[in-house]
């Protein structure tokens, strides 16, 4: 590989040429079946037919015009996350770090309209929020945020899935926002109590708060809904998303709904290529396949499916700490490290992700049939019980 790549990534050593469905190729025609969607982006698989055409249709037509202009793909998906979410309002952008950025500055903003001199927000631990400045603040992992300081002021951190150290915090009078992954995805799948976004929902009520959920890696029928939020009937002020709108294609989107949804005017923020013709275009295609094809109720039972055969595989290993899933976003938390698997699994065919240290992830995509579901089970189980117990062994 290229000594010319900044070394930001640690890449393994294989290289994708093509790809349909949830299988990938390699250079060697190698296949693999693709657990992993490109983190949670691919939920169509690769090379969709209806995104290949939406694709081949915009890129005829127009690319790009800037936001100077009216742009039809733009304001049809805006009414139709609008219209899937609730939400009133919408910002597109190129992906989820920007989105973020763009709720951070609307709760600042908010914050100053009420005179609030230097507005905070509270954030979680385990957080993933991006890597610009002010979402690397806003993330958690102290390794991430090493030498880049200073960072921004205005964050406060508390316990995820702790409602009352949220409840404190949001006393305070400079308080104006809490910013939220309904399930944690960098910090290993963490999925809170029931109930959870729903306190948070009425602690931002009664202190005046912006509720703003991170459905970057959650939305997009990643958890078997629209957006993870929607599995409690919680209705955000402000909900962020990404990875999967656009299959590939970079777009993220900020959406907002009551006083959060008029802060932003003219002037106040803006975007070269975000909302352009060819990804709003194709983030409809997107939309429209999970819609039609019925994809979220696929995700639930296959999800369900997956976990089942999760369970009764790894049954009676002491090694795992715990299985769990939303949809089709999984972890198979183990009491050791296990980066070691995903070697392990790209040799047997198989893409997965290792978070946190021991945490298995798995994002497949959402059209992923029972077949490959039991395909992926098949391939991976065995290498669990081999780390297990050679490490038993030892
Ligand atoms: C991936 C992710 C981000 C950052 O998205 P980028 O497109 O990499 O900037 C932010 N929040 C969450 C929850 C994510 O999973």
């Amino acid at each position: 590989m290229t000594e010319s790549l900044m070394k930001t990534y640690n890449r393994l050593p294989v290289t994708f040429t093509t790809g349909e469905g949830v299988w990938l190729e390699d250079n060697d025609g190698k296949r693999y079946l693709d657990a992993l969607s490109g983190i949670a982006v691919c939920g169509l698989g690769h090379a969709h037919p209806r995104v290949v055409q939406a694709i081949r249709e915009q890129s005829s037509k127009l690319l790009h015009t800037s936001n100077l202009y009216g742009i039809e793909a733009q304001e049809k998906l805006a009414e139709r996350l609008t219209g899937l979410t609730g939400m009133e309002k919408v910002f597109f952008c190129n992906s989820g770090a920007e989105a973020n950025e763009c709720a951070i500055k609307i709760a600042r903003r908010y914050g100053h309209q009420k005179g609030i001199e230097k507005p905070g927000i509270v954030v979680m631990e385990g957080a993933f929020h991006g890597r610009t400045l002010a979402t690397l603040t806003a993330t958690a992992n102290a390794a991430a945020k090493q030498g880049f300081g200073p960072l921004l002021e205005g964050f406060y951190r508390v316990p995820f899935n702790d409602t009352q150290a949220v409840e404190e915090l949001t006393a305070r009078e400079d308080i104006v926002a809490v910013l939220v992954e309904p399930i944690q995805g960098e910090g290993g799948v963490n999925i809170p109590d029931a109930g959870y976004l729903k306190a948070l929902r009425s602690i931002c009520d009664d202190n005046d708060c912006l509720l703003m959920v991170d459905e970057i890696q959650t939305g997009n029928g990643r958890t078997g809904q629209w957006f993870a939020c929607q599995h409690e009937n919680v209705k955000p002020d402000v909900i962020s998303t990404a990875k999967g709108l656009g299959n590939g294609l970079p777009i993220g989107a900020c959406m907002a709904q009551g006083e959060a949804a008029k802060i932003l005017v003219p002037g106040s923020h803006g975007t070269t290529f975000g909302g352009n013709p060819f990804c709003c275009a194709t983030a409809l295609a997107v939309l429209d396949t999970i819609e039609q094809d019925s994809l979220l109720d696929n995700t639930l039972t296959t999800g369900q499916y997956l976990q089942d055969l999760f369970q009764e595989g790894l049954k009676g290993n002491d090694g795992v700490v715990d299985i769990r899933h939303a949809g089709l976003m999984f972890a198979i938390e183990l009491d050791r490290p296990c980066a070691q698997l995903v070697s392990d699994a790209l040799k047997a065919g198989l893409l997965i992700n290792v978070t946190a240290g021991n945490t298995i992830r798995l994002l497949p995509p959402l059209i992923l049939s029972k077949t490959e579901a039991a395909e992926i089970a098949q391939r991976l189980i065995p290498l669990i019980r081999n780390l297990l117990g050679t490490a038993l062994n030892e």
